[in-house]
């Protein structure tokens, strides 16, 4: 606040001075602090008795070292006198370096955590607030495992149990190698306790379990394909109607990812595209039973143009890039309202390879396939309320 004083008398000083017209005084104020006095006569004053000498050139040093002074702290903080912090005063707003940027506008938000479900009996459901760093639970052992999908039951049925992990290397000519590991532990030492050779080929990294039942697209084809677990058979197959496979519509990274199944707090999804579409990304809505579409929503956002998407209480969420080291969760369709929009949820490609995001609504967690390794992210839930 001195320093600003200091400048505004500097300026008209200097003024003065240059009509070499200027007269100085400097003294202690009442308070002890060095004042300093100044006047400027007017035109019809020319009369009056000039003065210059050694209190001008005092005063001209010192605001040289008062112009460097202030050349620092701007530089300091670009952002403006306030960057450090507190309200700006009555001298702030007269200087001419208080800095606002053109068209700023404040935005405010509350966010309100909704809890883990289960414990009160609510679904959980909220917005999708943050996704934590990636956790490494596994690295696949060779090539088959350089891609793949991992998956966990979120409303298990028997004899399997919640902490049963199931896992599919998707490399090879022939994947239909089904593991199952009987809990976190066992995957991460690589002991499966369970290997199912599944009747049809797996296409890719698509596939999802829900409620005893493995879901996936079958290789070369749109057709779905429901697998049993407890009895180890074929339960239903169908055709997703019109989707594109084996390399027509996949996401950024290819790997004939053009079926991506879902399982969220509403059961069942597929996302895909068709040559309707144009390549824009379709969510269906499933019978889990019978695989029936009960319900479609076309996108705006391009399939191609995204890594990996995941779907969260009815909302479908998209992955910027399946390589980038940090990375953005870009996009989100609700199908409740129909409407989609653009996010910016931080996001970590840990090994660079992403090629299978899927979320887990019991763990509250993402599963992910990158590079070799099965990792998980933590998630925060909420609810956002502008102020
Ligand atoms: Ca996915």
């Amino acid at each position: 606040m001195f320093l600003l004083i200091s400048l505004c008398m500097c300026g008209l000083l200097l003024r003065g001075d240059a009509q070499d017209q200027a007269v100085m005084w400097r003294g202690n104020d009442r308070s002890g602090q060095c004042q300093y006095t100044f006047t400027v006569p007017s035109p019809i004053e020319a009369s009056c008795s000039q003065t210059t000498g050694p209190e001008v050139d005092s005063l001209k040093a010192r605001v040289n070292m008062l112009e460097v002074t202030v050349d620092r702290l701007t530089t300091a903080y670009p952002g403006g006198t306030h960057a450090a912090g507190g309200p700006p005063t009555a001298g702030d707003r007269g200087s001419s370096w208080q800095y606002r940027p053109p068209g700023f506008q404040e935005l405010k938000a509350t966010v309100t955590e909704v809890p883990a479900p289960g414990s009160d009996g609510s679904t959980g459901c909220g917005d999708l607030i943050s996704v934590g760093e990636p956790v490494t639970h596994r690295k696949a052992d060779n090539i088959e495992g350089k891609y793949g999908v991992w998956m966990q039951d979120p409303e298990p049925v028997s004899p399997y149990g919640s902490n049963m992990i199931w896992r599919i290397d998707t490399i090879g000519s022939d994947v239909r190698k089904l593991f199952g590991y009987k809990d976190m532990e066992q995957l991460s030492k690589g002991f499966p306790s369970k290997v199912l050779l599944l009747p049809e080929q797996v296409e890719s990294t698509g596939a999802t379990v829900y409620r005893g039942s493995l879901y996936y697209q079958r290789r070369r084809s749109r057709t779905l394909i429901r697998y049993d677990l407890a009895s180890e058979t074929i339960a239903a197959r169908r055709d997703l109607p019109h989707a594109g496979f084996h390399g027509q519509f996949p996401y950024s990274w290819g790997g004939y990812t053009d079926v991506d199944l879902a399982v969220d707090e509403q059961g069942l999804w597929a996302i895909y595209s068709t040559s309707k579409a144009k390549g824009a990304i379709v969510i269906s809505k499933l019978d889990s039973h019978s695989l029936e579409v009960k319900k479609s929503w076309e996108t705006n956002i391009r399939k191609s143009s995204v890594a990996n998407s995941f779907m969260i209480c009815g909302r479908m969420y998209t992955v910027a890039s399946y390589t980038a080291p940090d990375t953005l969760i870009n996009y989100m369709y609700d199908t409740a309202t129909s409407q989609g929009k653009a996010l910016r949820i931080p996001f970590k490609n840990l090994y660079r390879y992403n090629s299978m995001i899927d979320y887990n609504k019991a763990q509250r967690k993402l599963f992910a396939w990158d590079n070799y390794h099965m990792v998980s992210y933590d998630l925060r839930l909420g609810h956002q309320h502008a102020i």
